[in-house]
């Protein structure tokens, strides 16, 4: 049975009309565009959809995201990142958490995502203390129900994380230093053979829509080898290596700290740069670092409403585009945003570098946005060929908007109200490899009342624990927050905050 949308406005992406609506009908067939023209094949079995005020569009990549952070929306505020990792993170150990529950936060997290608009996921998943097949099944299991596209990971750790950050260890209390080094980590080996043993486990799941992925959490975090390796084994199997890089100006001074060179150069050097890379974040790249990233095909994932929220810096955007560099747009963790709805992201992503000079030809335009936001995740995430635009032969991943909507009032550029004026509430359907898995803005492959009365129950627990590792963490506080500043106070070459002397673009 096919399904025929019939006569709607459709921003497809693809060469040749990019984000520009234009009307089209779609006939869409085993989970993929099987036509799309201005009049389609149309049978007597067939179930048409009137296109009729309706925008029907590409469905959005999360480039960058963190499910296991859901469950601590809303707790944080104005801390930057070393210091929001101090809260967040269970730093002096914490019980793993059960695969029941790591499944509902999995669930929840999918349904507000794909409520949202977002059609594939980039979840970068991390447990702690480590990752177990069990709590990486449960992932699996809660995409396979909700119906959404993802990529998987598989993040590791393999330093003390009071050793990933320069200075500040020195200024600990030497017994809670000893404590931390003295916690267990996965070697380089054991990680890269739980990975070929997740490649094996998960290959062909649900489909093919659910991958793993490789996620070294950073070049300072992870041992050379084990980034290394994993850049290897991502190419091995065509798939995502994810790494998060330059996030923070405290990172930028850590190349230098820990390496002699910035961490771009640092990953160059030791092998761990590949087409399958995708960086998280590349705010505090230099132009020879984005130079490298170009060279090396990487594609960077860009956070704005995360760096915003973190005080990170401005990601240099045009200097980018001009190198070449495929960017995709990520929420981040819900930890950090306290968001995984991508319109929020794609209009930030829209708004933030306007600010950044006076060149206004070098803002965003919307049609990058929607790129990035469409192809550029689908690029960063080795999906390319299969989503990312409407075209014949891709799955049939697809928003479907109301434009009777008063966000669509009056119509006058659907692609700039698209970015600028729809916040996912005239989304009407959601269709992911030709199910659909939105209707009428409800999920319909799971209980959505039914998820939320069971975490209502469980969440007294679930806040108590994450108080307790929040008070347990103060002891590292203050060394944190002297190494902060330090690093603040230093010429890392780039300027990535406003305040800061802007970069001046060509010409003006
Ligand atoms: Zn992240």
């Amino acid at each position: 049975m096919a399904i025929v949308i019939r006569d709607a406005e459709v921003i497809t992406m693809d060469a040749a009309t990019g984000s520009t609506p234009v009307t089209r009908s779609i006939r869409i067939e085993d989970g993929l565009i099987a036509e799309i023209g201005a009049s389609v094949t149309l049978r007597d079995t067939d179930t048409v959809l009137n296109g009729r005020d309706r925008l029907v569009c590409p469905g959005f990549v999360n480039a960058h995201t963190h499910s296991w952070e859901y469950l601590a929306k809303g707790r944080y505020d104005n801390l930057p990142l070393e210091l929001w990792m101090l809260y967040s993170y269970p730093i002096l150990g914490a019980a793993p958490l059960p695969p029941d529950l790591v499944r509902l936060r999995s669930l929840l997290f999918a349904v507000e995502s794909v409520r949202s608009g977002v059609t594939t996921l980039v979840d970068d998943v991390l447990e702690t203390p480590s990752q177990d097949f069990a709590q990486l099944d449960a992932v699996f299991d809660a995409y396979d129900t909700v119906g959404v596209r993802a990529n998987i990971s598989g993040h590791v750790i393999n330093r003390p994380f009071i050793d990933t950050v320069p200075y500040a260890a020195q200024w600990l209390p030497s017994e809670v230093a000893e404590r931390v080094r003295s916690a267990p980590l996965l070697s380089a080996g054991e990680y890269l053979d739980f990975s070929a043993e997740a490649f094996r486990r998960y290959a062909g799941r649900a489909g093919g829509r659910l991958r793993y992925m490789l996620a070294p959490s950073g070049p300072q975090r992870c041992t050379d080898d084990l980034l290394a390796g994993a850049t290897e084994l991502a190419l091995e199997h065509d798939a995502e290596c994810h790494i998060h890089v330059l996030e923070t100006k405290t990172q930028a001074v850590t190349g230098r700290e820990f390496y002699g060179t910035t961490l771009v150069e640092h990953l160059r050097r030791i092998g761990a740069l590949s087409a399958n890379t995708t960086l998280a974040h590349g705010i505090w790249a230099t132009d020879a670092d984005i130079d490298t990233l170009a060279e090396y095909d990487v594609c960077v994932s860009h956070n704005p409403v995360s760096n915003l929220k973190l005080g990170s810096g401005i990601a240099p955007w045009r200097r980018y585009h001009d190198a070449g560099v495929t960017l995709g747009l990520g929420s981040d963790g819900c930890s950090s945003s306290d968001t995984p709805r991508l319109p929020e992201v794609i209009k930030a992503a829209a708004l933030l570098h306007k600010v950044t000079g006076p060149g206004h030809e070098t803002w965003p335009t919307a049609d990058e946005v929607l790129r990035a936001a469409t192809l550029g995740g689908a690029r960063s995430a080795r999906l390319h060929p299969d989503v990312g635009s409407l075209e014949v032969g891709k799955k049939a991943d697809l928003l479907v908007y109301d434009l009777s909507t008063l966000a669509f009032t009056p119509r006058n550029r659907l692609d700039l109200q698209l970015v600028y004026s729809e916040n996912g509430s005239s989304l009407r359907q959601v269709m992911i490899g030709g199910e659909l898995v939105v209707e009428d803005g409800r999920v319909t492959t799971v209980d959505e009342d039914a998820l939320l009365a069971e975490l209502r129950e469980r969440l007294p627990g679930i806040q108590a624990e994450q108080d307790r590792v929040e008070r347990e963490n103060t002891v590292f506080h203050e060394a944190f927050e002297r190494m902060y500043r330090a690093c603040a106070a230093e010429d890392v070459g780039v300027h990535r905050w406003s305040g800061e002397p802007a970069p001046v673009a060509p010409g003006m």
